[in-house]
């Protein structure tokens, strides 16, 4: 997701998008931006990793978030945990999008990069955590990482999900899934080390062996 948003934002420097140049500056497609496209991207491969059709639906949700606006306010798939319209509509409170959409003409410029990553050829090969094209499924990742006789938390779990999902890409597929979008996590053995310690924890404050 973020290598591919990037590339856009590259071969789109010089074209004229709602006024500017190119997608980036501020409350356009920023680097930050682009890194919480890659981890809801991420959120929605992992929650729902086991329903082809829901995590197509998913990402599709992102896309339909951002590019919403008040005037057409597109949130039906979208989930209240991460949705601020939807969290703001079951408080009775009034949500602006302008403070948080991005213009239309830039979430169609990077249209491309969400129907090749919710596309069901790319997003069946995380399904199960993609254990239907490996002869090492990634639940054997996941278990590495909360062995079953450890007491984990469901959360903690989810996080072994994600990184097992992450772990899987990196080192069995090639660049037509995201997986060189990982290469600036820097922060995946650290990740590892703190799911660890969490599980750790889990079982001490628990008093489950
Ligand atoms: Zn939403």
């Amino acid at each position: 997701m973020l290598h591919r948003l990037q590339k856009i934002a590259e071969d789109l420097k010089k074209t004229k998008i709602d006024g500017k140049l190119g997608i980036g500056e501020k409350g356009r497609m920023t680097k930050q931006m682009m890194i919480n496209f890659k981890q809801y991207y991420r959120q929605a491969i992992v929650q729902k990793k086991t329903n082809l059709d829901e995590m197509i639906r998913s990402v599709w949700a992102i896309w339909k978030h951002k590019a919403s606006s008040n005037d057409d306010p597109h949130h039906e798939r979208c989930s209240i945990k991460y949705c601020g319209y939807l969290k703001s509509l079951e408080k009775g409170e009034e949500y602006d999008h302008n403070k948080h959409r991005l213009p239309l003409g830039i979430m169609k410029a990077i249209r491309p990069v969400f129907d090749e990553l919710a596309h069901p050829d790319t997003l069946k090969k995380v399904i199960n955590g993609g254990s239907q094209n490996s002869n090492e499924s990634s639940h054997a990742v996941l278990w590495s990482l909360a062995p079953k006789n450890r007491y984990a938390t469901g959360v903690v779990i989810d996080l072994c999900a994600a990184i097992a999902v992450l772990s899987y890409n990196d080192t069995t597929t090639n660049n037509d899934t995201d997986s060189s979008d990982e290469s600036d996590d820097s922060n995946n053995i650290d990740s590892n080390k703190s799911i660890q310690e969490n599980v750790n924890k889990g079982r001490n404050d628990d008093g489950v062996a």
